[in-house]
C-alpha cells in the first residue's frame, strides 16, 4: 500500500493521456475511467482533474465542497450511462486502514452484480 503523500500519482498520467485508460465520461473538471482491476462488472473511478491537495477525503477543506459534489453528481450520471438501474455502490477509500492505494481522491462506482453489505 502507498504511503499518504501529495506527490503526483498514476492518475496524473491518465489525466495527461500519458498512459491509456478507458475513459467513459469527461468534462472540464472530472474524468471517469474503468478500473484496471475491476471488482464488479462495472467498476469506474471518478477523479478531479486538478487534485488541489485532495489526496483523500480526509484532506478536504471547505473549498473542495464544489468538486466533491460534482464528483458525486457525475457518479450518478455515469451510473445511468452504464445502465445500473438496479443499483450501484459508491466507495471512497481513505487512508491505510481503508486500503487506499492512490493518493489522488477518487470515487469508486461499482455495479452490475449484487453488492453485499457489510463490505468487510
Ligand atoms: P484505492 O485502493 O486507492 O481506493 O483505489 C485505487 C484504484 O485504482 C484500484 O482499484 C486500482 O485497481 C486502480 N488503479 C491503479 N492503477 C491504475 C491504472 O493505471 N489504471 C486504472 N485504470 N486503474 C488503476
Amino acid at each position: 500500500a502507498a504511503t499518504p503523500s501529495d506527490s503526483p500519482t498514476i492518475f496524473d498520467k491518465i489525466i495527461n493521456k500519458e498512459i491509456p485508460a478507458t475513459i467513459v465520461y469527461e468534462d472540464d473538471k472530472v474524468l471517469a475511467f474503468r478500473d484496471i482491476a475491476p471488482q464488479a462488472p462495472t467498476h469506474i473511478l471518478l477523479i478531479p482533474k486538478v487534485k488541489d491537495g485532495l489526496t483523500g477525503l480526509s484532506k478536504a477543506e471547505e473549498r473542495h465542497s464544489v468538486i466533491l459534489g460534482h464528483l458525486l453528481y457525475t457518479a450518478k450520471l455515469v451510473a445511468k450511462q452504464e445502465g445500473l438501474e438496479d443499483g450501484f455502490r459508491i466507495v471512497i477509500n481513505d487512508g491505510p486502514s481503508a486500503c487506499q492505494s492512490v493518493y489522488h481522491i477518487h470515487v469508486h462506482l461499482l455495479g452490475g452484480r449484487q453488492m453485499n453489505w457489510p463490505p468487510g
